[in-house]
């Protein structure tokens, strides 16, 4: 009989399980701490359970993590891995260093973003990005989920990373239960301890789950990426963008920053001759009025194969320098790791259309 992997069991699912088993709640909560807190996964190590208590755990359960498949260090710090899921499902996780830094996570004093995927695959097909040709593969569990970040500190230590970004594979708001229950386990003082304002879920712009997440009352940051500042333009790029129109869109994020009393972040890639005018810098300012915000202008990380294109340097800084008139709070990026496929999705989509023509052959 196969055993039950308990990374991604939340602390009342663990009491659950134990009380099950005809054991007291609390061991669930101890179980809980030496997972996540102080990441034991040998049950006999668990010195604070009894002898028959750890006996009876290795029985009934394991707790298995991730393994990277390829691993790959760009000249500039960034990080990046690429885990097999159980069912050989291709996903990425992404190190990407201060910019001040420029160094890799061993040798860093921990200022380092851990940039998360929650989904293999992703069915919102962006037509900018690697991830969206690949569609949805299936949604991460909440154990594949925190279990990015347990494999990061195992390896790194507590400095791997200070901040987390769900930015990776995936729209996080289209998995919601797991991401949720990831959150949790992340945010748990006995779990990851990770502090809720150090985390950032980006998404694509799925409305209604904005106004849910906000219901849940995690803390977390929330990131658009918008990447267009009108309707028109932006359902060019983003085919959601026709299911959630820009107006209602602009509501719920203003609720979430209202309801979390936390700035909403923007993320605005900037695509050579698409969406770097003057026009849409008034478009851009004009929609986040009154918003308390920060814009990221991201220069474009080419896809190969993909029909989009970086603007100049030159052009990159005219368009930051313009918009931080008319908007307090503008940061533009540069683009990362793009010695080692580091756009979202790039190392994954080739893997999988690799093994999708070995399938064929
Ligand atoms: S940008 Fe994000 S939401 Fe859009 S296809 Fe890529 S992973 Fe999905």
């Amino acid at each position: 009989m196969s055993k039950l992997n308990l990374t991604g069991l939340s602390k009342s699912e663990l009491e659950t399980r134990l009380q099950k088993m005809g054991e007291k709640r609390f061991h669930g909560r101890q179980l809980f701490k030496w997972l996540y807190s102080v990441r034991q996964y040998d049950f006999e190590l668990m010195t604070d359970l009894s002898k028959e208590l750890r006996d009876k755990l290795a029985e009934n359960f394991e707790i298995n993590g991730l393994n990277p498949e390829d691993h790959r260090i760009s000249v500039d710090g960034t990080e990046k891995f690429l885990f097999r899921l159980d069912d050989n499902k291709p996903i990425e996780t992404v190190v990407i260093p201060s910019e001040e830094e420029d160094r890799s996570p061993s040798t860093s004093s921990g200022r380092n973003t851990a940039c998360i995927s929650s989904q293999a695959g992703c069915a919102v097909g962006c037509f900018f990005c690697a991830t969206g040709t690949m569609g949805l593969l299936r949604d991460l569990t909440a154990g594949e989920i925190v279990g990015q970040l347990m494999f990061l500190r195992d390896k790194y230590g507590p400095s791997a990373f200070s901040n987390v970004v769900m930015m990776g594979m995936g729209e996080p708001l289209l998995n919601f239960k797991n991401v949720i229950d990831a959150i949790r386990i992340m945010t748990d003082e006995t779990g990851l301890n990770i502090s809720p304002k150090k985390i950032v879920l980006s998404t694509s712009g799925i409305t209604p789950k904005i106004i849910k997440l906000a219901e849940e009352k995690v803390g977390v940051r929330l990131a658009l990426s918008l990447h267009a500042a009108t309707q028109q333009k932006r359902q060019v790029i983003m085919p959601i963008a026709k299911t959630f129109k820009l107006d209602k869109l602009m509501k719920a994020v203003r609720l979430y920053a209202d309801s979390s009393n936390l700035p909403v972040t923007f993320e605005y890639i900037l695509f050579a001759g698409f969406n770097d005018t003057k026009q849409d810098v008034e478009d851009l300012s004009r929609l986040v009025r009154g918003l308390r915000c920060k814009i990221n202008v991201i220069a474009y990380n080419p896809v190969p194969g993909l029909d989009f294109k970086r603007p100049s340097d030159d052009k990159i800084n005219w368009f930051g320098k313009e918009l931080n008139q008319k908007v307090k709070a503008v940061t533009v990026r540069k683009s990362r790791g793009m010695d080692i496929d580091a756009a979202c999705g790039q190392l994954a989509a080739r893997k999988f259309e690799k093994d999708r023509v070995s399938a064929q052959i």
